[in-house]
């Protein structure tokens, strides 16, 4: 019995050994130590033994049986750690490895220039004042002195849009961003130096140089006594600045409803400094702007007395600037969603 036992420790050991997963173990401890294992059939036996045997081989079979449960559990124990280490191999995941690059946008020019027009003007006392696209008849036209017969109505195709049940005005999408002028004073004293940037529509067809909706800088300065040098002064130190480099103004007679008298507003060519290229058509000079003195009818439409207060207002088409600055060819790329051409800015 003695040589049995030393064989089942052998064989048991061994298998141990060669044991490579946790439940080749469970196996070989069922074989071994189960109801009906090896080494308990032999535990089993022992009361047929004399008192003597019974002993000896009781005491040795104890032995091995803890033997073997010790060496069971230390084999357990490590092939779980490498079961769980394999895992980790397998999952692991290198923290220290460069993340996919989130792709950035870029402003839109319209935006860039915009910005840095306002803190031109920002720089010179002027608030930027913002409007709403969807306007009424009043404040888009009759407000400006533009009533409903007048001929300056035709210079202007107009989206208009369906009329609110319960308002009195006709709605259009602004052509202009003129009618702020009218609500900024309306609620407010002077003196007042506004812009009002944004967004206007024309209904008309495109071309390389017509879009339906473009951009527009709007400009406002009114107190007692405010005159075109005042304009001048404050018109050319603002496209010296934006276009980063001395720029000559020449004013040209023109006609706006809103304002009496009128001007064409000309910049020295800043592609050619005034000898003569095709982007000035070999005048020297860029038409980039329309202004003039605020006409008595659109202060007495803003609750303002005439003859009290005076004052310029200006308007410039900001795609207008932008292609100029950005050299860019064509005003309908503004719109086009191309990322070509967005990601160049
Ligand atoms: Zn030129």
């Amino acid at each position: 019995m003695k040589n049995e036992l030393a064989k089942i420790y052998a064989n048991t050991a061994d298998a141990i050994t060669k044991a490579e997963t946790p439940e080749k173990i469970e196996e070989i401890r069922i074989e071994c130590l189960g109801r009906k294992g090896a080494l308990t059939a032999i535990l089993r036996a022992l009361k047929d033994l004399t008192a003597e045997e019974r002993k000896t081989i009781g005491e040795e079979a104890n032995k091995i049986r803890q033997k073997i449960e010790s060496r069971l559990r230390e084999k357990k124990i490590e092939l779980e750690r490498t079961s769980r280490e394999s895992i980790l191999k397998k999952e692991w995941i290198d923290v220290t490895r460069p993340g996919k690059q989130i792709k950035k946008g870029t402003l839109h020019p319209i935006t860039q220039l915009l910005r840095e027009a306002e803190s031109i003007f920002a720089s010179m006392g002027f608030a930027t004042i913002e409007g709403p696209e969807v306007e009424t008849e009043y404040y888009n036209f009759d407000a400006l002195n533009i009533p409903e017969n007048h001929p300056a109505r035709d210079m202007w195709d107009t989206f208009w849009l369906k009329k609110l049940d319960n308002s009195e005005d006709r709605l259009l999408l602004r052509t202009h961003t003129s009618p702020m002028q009218i609500r900024y004073m309306e609620s407010h004293n002077p003196p007042i130096r506004i812009i009002v940037p944004g967004r206007v529509y024309r209904y008309e067809a495109t071309d390389a140089s017509h879009d339906i909706q473009f951009y527009q800088l709007e400009g406002l300065m009114v107190d007692k006594n405010i005159s075109i040098a005042n304009f001048k002064a404050i018109i050319r130190l603002f496209f010296s600045r934006l276009f980063e480099k001395e720029i000559t103004i020449r004013l040209r007679p023109s006609f706006f409803p809103f304002t009496e008298p009128s001007f064409e507003v000309d910049i020295s060519c800043i592609i050619c400094g005034q000898k003569g290229c095709s982007v000035c058509k070999q005048s020297g000079w860029l038409e980039l702007a329309g202004a003039g003195m605020v006409h008595p009818n659109v202060f007495k439409a803003a609750g303002y007395n005439p003859k009290e207060v005076q004052g310029f207002a200006f308007g410039m088409g900001v795609n207008r600037i932008a292609m100029m600055k950005y050299k860019i060819p064509d005003i309908r790329l503004f719109h086009s969603g191309d990322l070509r051409f967005l990601k160049q800015f």
